[in-house]
């Protein structure tokens, strides 16, 4: 990923009508960086450093904004927590059992298509696997 300026970052959020604020740039910045699908915690105590003025109800309400913009989506692969992703290309993911990592991968969802009851319209397409990753199998 590309170092993203500031000023990117402003324009990014402009794109999509939201205020660029101080802490809602650091945290797109953050989420753009991380691919890791990090949870509300972890956003959180990643940037409280950086920001001490930011409360948890900031992160929260800014990531619900970014999701009304279609900045950000949630991915559910666990329903204990939720965990946000803000890679805009459609991809799939593979959450591996022993370490718990969530990885990306492309996947092109127009297979899904073809796949479709005819007559049903498909608003979101989500695809997960879930296995033992490369790195872990390695260790063995
Ligand atoms: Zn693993
Ligand atoms: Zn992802």
């Amino acid at each position: 990923m590309k170092e993203m300026t500031i000023k990117d970052l402003t324009e990014i959020l402009k794109e999509k009508n939201v205020k660029p604020s101080l802490q809602r740039l650091k945290i797109l910045e953050f989420l753009l960086q991380a691919h890791n699908h990090p949870t509300v915690d972890e956003i959180y105590s990643s940037l409280t450093k950086d920001i001490p003025t930011l409360s948890k109800t900031t992160v929260y309400n800014t990531l619900n904004i970014f999701i009304e913009a279609g900045l950000l989506k949630v991915v559910n692969i666990e329903n204990t927590e939720s965990r946000y992703d803000a890679i805009p290309e459609e991809h799939g993911h593979f959450k591996c059992r022993e370490c718990g990592k969530i990885y990306d991968f492309h996947f092109d969802m127009n297979l899904i298509d073809s796949q479709v009851p005819s007559g049903f319209i498909v608003s979101e397409k989500d695809v997960f696997f879930k296995g033992v990753c490369k790195e872990c199998l390695n260790k063995k």
